[in-house]
């Protein structure tokens, strides 16, 4: 990293960032097409999205409901009065010619995020926010060679929030840490999937220096569209480099608009920067305000949960949990009430936790559906530790039967009943299988006799292998050693 401290001249990176977030809504912020990643180009259109003329947008109630909660997370204040504008743009993948976004007043203003061991030079530095207001993404151009581009629409309409700071970042390092801990928050809320390759997180990011100790902000140059945490500081730290070269040359600092290059970590001028009347803005004569009643707001303020790194904390004290464990667990606010709704009924939080980060989630993602979908009750897996617990089942039977256990809705006592799988404890029944272990090898038994004990271990899986997975191992040890010697 470039430290900028260093040399004769000593300059302070000064960074503000725009945070461009998709939102975990069913649908389009105006109209009713579905809110979804991909798709064959064009199928996921209407007359509304598609900027038909005369076609009227109504306002997605859910998107404006996120707003206001990832305002509230971010220690915003509620506008109860806010209003959609035209921004207006021409590009070929924005059909109406304009974008719809809010100028004045926006949704949220004025937050503050502390930046957790932000990595950089400066402990827990506080980033203001200065706004968070709502918006439409434009739809995508296929670029097909040098002569022909193609326009999907699929993405036009996909409702967003952009998060400004205040210039209050001061490197690349501390940027790119911004970014991180945003999305994680915002993800942890479900507010957004965050899922930055297919675009649903991306920034600007706006760079300049300042001598040290001065109080004036210097020339900003904007870079757009940065899609990964490495390319946010790459291309801070090219800036910073390029600024101070103008800058040490006596030169001045072109107020522009950059693009960053991922390939060569380079940035190059796009456009001189526009102002607020360069985009016309206009309130949006199809759009009344949006007014917000104070109830609403407490509301989403009373539901906001623990907050994530507490909660992992918590896990790890008073619950005895792993610290990845519980960082798993505390990663989305609704898997962690899942784990508490299932711990309450219960008595083993490591188990809880085992088969959610060993059994559920595996399976959630094997049948690509989300976690709530899997429709696997927090009692049902409370239920089925208990049986743990009481050694009525074993894990390894458990772990065997849990994709029968989610499409049969049996108990998974019942549906181990049924296939002979109930873990057999009984020191009769099983004794006969440890001594027919023991006969079936006799060299192993002699090693284990002449002091070899690690076989322990073999003749309890051979005995596991023969009741299917069903003799409770604890029993099996015990009576292994009898029957061979401690
Ligand atoms: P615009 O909307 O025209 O891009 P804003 O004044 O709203 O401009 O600022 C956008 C972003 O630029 C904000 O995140 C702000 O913190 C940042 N910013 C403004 N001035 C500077 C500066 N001199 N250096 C670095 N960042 C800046
Ligand atoms: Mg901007
Ligand atoms: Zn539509």
């Amino acid at each position: 990293m470039s430290d900028v401290r260093s040399g004769p001249c000593q300059w302070e990176t000064v960074i503000g960032l725009e945070a461009h977030v998709h939102l975990r809504t069913a649908s389009k912020l105006f109209c009713a097409c579905p809110n979804k990643f991909g798709g064959e180009p064009n199928t996921r259109i209407c007359p509304v999205c598609s900027g038909m003329p005369g076609a009227l947008p109504v306002i997605n109630g859910r998107a404006v409901a996120l707003a206001v909660q990832a305002g509230l997370a971010l220690g915003c204040a509620v506008n109860l009065h806010s209003l959609f504008s035209r921004k207006s743009y021409f590009y070929p993948d924005l059909p109406n010619g304009f974008q719809t976004s809010q100028l004045e007043p926006p949704v949220c203003s004025s937050g503050l995020f502390r930046l957790e061991a932000s990595g950089g030079t400066r402990v827990n530095p506080e980033i203001r926010i200065n706004r968070i207001h709502l918006e439409d993404d434009a739809g995508k151009c296929i670029h097909m060679g040098s002569s022909c581009s193609m326009v999907d629409l699929n993405r036009a309409g996909t409702p967003m929030i952009e998060i400004v700071t205040e210039p209050d970042l001061r490197s690349g390092a501390e940027a790119a840490e911004f970014m991180r801990q945003l999305r994680k928050l915002l993800m942890y809320l479900d507010i957004t999937d965050g899922n930055m390759e297919e675009g649903s997180m991306r920034c600007d990011v706006n760079v300049s220096l300042r001598p040290f100790g001065a109080k004036e902000y210097g020339t900003r140059a904007e870079l757009k569209n940065l899609n990964s945490f490495i390319s946010v500081r790459a291309a801070v730290e090219f800036e910073e480099e390029r600024q101070k070269e103008i800058l040490e040359a006596q030169g001045a600092v072109e107020q522009e608009t950059r693009l960053f290059d991922p390939e060569s970590c380079t940035t190059r001028a796009m456009r001189s920067k526009e102002d607020a009347p360069d985009y016309r803005y206009f309130p949006n004569p199809d759009l009344p305000p949006i007014i917000l009643t104070q109830a609403f707001v407490d509301k989403i303020h009373g539901s906001l949960p623990e907050r994530p790194e507490k909660r992992r904390e918590r896990y790890v004290e008073t619950l005895g949990l792993h610290d990845e464990e519980a960082s798993l667990l505390a990663a989305s606010a609704a898997l962690a009430d899942y784990f508490e709704a299932a711990l309450a009924l219960c008595s083993s939080p490591k188990r809880v936790a085992g088969l959610i980060l060993g059994e559920l989630l595996p399976e959630a993602s094997r049948r690509s559906v989300a976690f709530a979908d899997l429709g696997f009750s927090p009692a049902r897996l409370a239920h089925t530790v208990t049986m743990l617990e009481q050694g009525k089942v074993s894990l390894k039977v458990v772990q065997d039967l849990f994709s029968e256990l989610l499409d049969s809705g049996e108990s998974v006592e019942k549906l181990a009943e049924k296939k002979g799988l109930l873990q057999v404890s009984d020191a009769g029944a099983l004794e006969q299988a440890v001594l027919a272990a023991i006969e079936a090898n006799p060299a192993e038994a002699a090693d284990y006799r002449a002091g070899k004990k690690k076989l322990l271990a073999f003749f309890v899986g051979r005995v596991m292998r023969e009741t299917k997975g069903a003799g409770n191992p604890a029993v099996i040890n015990e009576l292994v050693k009898k029957h061979l010697g401690a």
